[in-house]
C-alpha cells in the first residue's frame, strides 16, 4: 500500500465491497486482494460481524475502500443487525463482488444478484475455492445468459487475483476517470456567453470567486467570448450586443430578477446548475427538487452539508433555504441538519434531502450519495437546484439541458 492510498480520505475513495454468504472465503479473497491481513480469516461461519473498511491502493485506477462485509444469509436477532448493516455499507458502494463459496449460485447470492441490479452497482461474480473445485456448469451458463461477469479465484491459494483486479477495474463507474464539463457543451466557438456576477456585501473583495473563474476559463478554452457583468448592468450590456448571446449563466441568488430581464428566446442557466451537472447527476437532482411541489405539512426535509463550516447570521442552509422552501410551498414543514462524510441512519423518514453545493468533495462522492438516497428511495435535491425552484424558473433553467 502506498502512502497515498492511506491519505486520501475515505470519501474521495471508489468503495468496492466484498458481499457474499457466511464463510463464502470473502475475508481469505480480500487478503489475497490487497495482498495484506485485512480481514479475520476463521473456518467458522459468520466471523465478519460489523464491516471492515481498509484502504488500498487499486492501480492503476488509484486509492479505493476496501469493505469485508458479514454474510447476508445470517440469522437470529444480532444476524438480522449485521445484515443491515451490510446494506448500509452497500447503499454506499460503487462497486461489489459477489464471493460465491463451493455451493456456487444458490438462493442467496441469486437474491444478492437482483439486489445488486436493482441498486444500479456494478458487480462481478467471483467463484471462489476454486482450488477444491471448479464452477459448476449451471452457474456458468447462468453468468453468460444473464451478461454477468465473472470471475474463478482462490482466496487461500491466490489464484487469478491479477485477473479479478482487472475485472473490478473495468466496471468502475466512469465518474471515477471522467472529468465532466461545466459548460462547454452548451455553445459554440466564436459565440457569446454572459456570466451575471452580482457583487453585493456576500461577494468576497477583489476577486472573483472559484466556480465563477472556472466557467470563465472554460467559455475562453472553447474559443468562445464571455461577457461578465453585474445583474444591475444586464439589460444594458443584452442591448449593446449585436446579437444576442448563445446563453447567459447566472448567480442562482440572483436568478429571480434575471430572470425576468433576460428574454425568454435566451437560454438560461445558473453556475449552481451547471456545478449540479459537473458534480453529480442533475436530472436525479431535477426530480428531487419538483418534490417540493408535493411536500406536505410535518414532512421531515435534511440540510446535509458536507463539511462543518461557521455557520453565518444569514446562513443558505440553516436560514435561507428554509425560509424559502417554507415561503414556496406554504407548508409546515420541519428541517433537520447534518454535517460530515456519512447521511443518518434514519435517512428514509425525510420526504427529501437538500445537499450543499459539495465543494469539498468530488464527483465520485456527490454520486455515491445520490445514489445512496436513490437507492433508499428518499428524494435528494442539492441548495442550486433548490433555490431555481424556489424561485420558480427551476423548468427554465434546466431547460439548455434538455430537462
Ligand atoms: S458547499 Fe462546500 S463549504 Fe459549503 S457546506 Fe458544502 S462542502 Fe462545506
Amino acid at each position: 500500500m502506498s502512502d497515498n492510498a492511506s491519505s486520501t480520505p475515505r470519501a474521495l475513495r471508489c468503495i468496492i465491497s466484498f458481499i457474499g454468504r457466511r464463510n463464502a472465503g470473502k475475508s481469505s479473497l480480500i487478503n489475497a486482494f490487497t495482498g495484506q491481513e485485512v480481514a479475520i480469516v476463521s473456518e467458522q461461519a459468520g466471523t465478519t460481524t460489523d464491516a471492515v473498511a481498509k484502504p488500498y491502493e487499486l492501480l492503476p485506477l488509484g486509492p479505493v475502500t476496501i469493505y469485508d462485509t458479514a454474510g447476508l444469509d445470517d440469522e437470529g436477532a444480532l444476524g438480522d443487525l449485521r445484515i443491515k448493516a451490510t446494506l448500509k455499507v452497500l447503499a454506499r458502494s460503487d462497486v461489489a463482488v459477489l464471493v460465491c463459496g463451493e455451493d456456487g449460485l444458490g438462493q442467496v447470492e441469486k437474491d444478492i444478484i437482483t439486489r445488486l441490479q436493482d441498486m444500479k452497482i456494478p458487480f462481478i461474480v467471483a467463484f471462489n475455492k476454486q482450488d477444491i473445485q471448479t464452477i459448476p456448469a449451471e452457474d456458468e451458463a447462468f453468468c453468460t445468459q444473464n451478461n454477468l461477469p465473472y470471475v474463478a479465484v482462490s482466496g487461500t491459494q491466490k489464484q487469478n487475483i491479477d485477473a479479478l483486479k482487472s475485472a473490478v477495474i473495468g466496471i468502475v463507474p466512469p465518474a471515477f476517470k471522467d472529468d465532466p464539463l461545466l459548460a462547454g457543451d452548451l455553445f459554440n466557438a466564436g459565440e457569446t456567453v454572459f456570466m451575471v456576477v452580482p457583487l453585493d456585501l456576500s461577494a468576497p473583495k477583489g476577486r472573483l470567486i472559484l466556480p465563477q473563474v472556472q466557467v470563465l476559463r472554460e467559455i475562453l478554452d472553447n474559443n468562445a467570448t464571455a461577457v461578465v457583468v453585474k445583474e444591475s448592468d444586464l439589460s444594458s450590456a443584452l442591448n449593446n450586443q449585436k446579437s444576442a448571446p448563445s446563453l447567459i449563466i447566472s448567480d442562482s441568488q440572483a436568478i429571480k430578477k434575471v430572470a425576468s430581464l433576460v428574454p425568454q428566446d435566451i437560454r438560461l442557466t445558473t453556475f449552481s446548475i451547471l456545478f449540479a451537472r459537473n458534480k453529480g447527476d442533475l436530472p436525479i437532482m431535477v426530480d428531487g427538487a419538483r418534490k417540493i411541489d408535493t411536500l406536505q405539512d410535518g414532512d421531515k426535509i435534511l440540510i446535509a452539508e458536507a463539511c462543518s463550516h461557521h455557520a453565518m447570521t444569514d446562513d443558505i442552509g440553516k436560514v435561507k433555504i428554509p425560509n424559502w422552501i417554507k415561503q414556496y410551498t406554504g407548508k409546515n414543514v420541519q428541517f433537520d441538519f447534518c454535517h460530515g462524510s456519512d447521511f443518518p441512519d434514519n435517512l428514509e423518514e425525510y420526504a427529501l434531502v437538500i445537499h450543499c453545493g459539495a465543494c469539498m468533495l468530488n464527483r465520485a462522492e456527490m454520486l455515491r450519495r445520490l445514489h445512496e438516497c436513490v437507492r433508499r428511495g428518499v428524494a435528494i435535491t442539492n441548495y442550486g437546484v433548490a433555490i431555481s425552484k424556489t424561485q420558480g424558473v427551476l423548468d427554465r433553467v434546466v431547460k439548455p439541458f434538455n430537462l
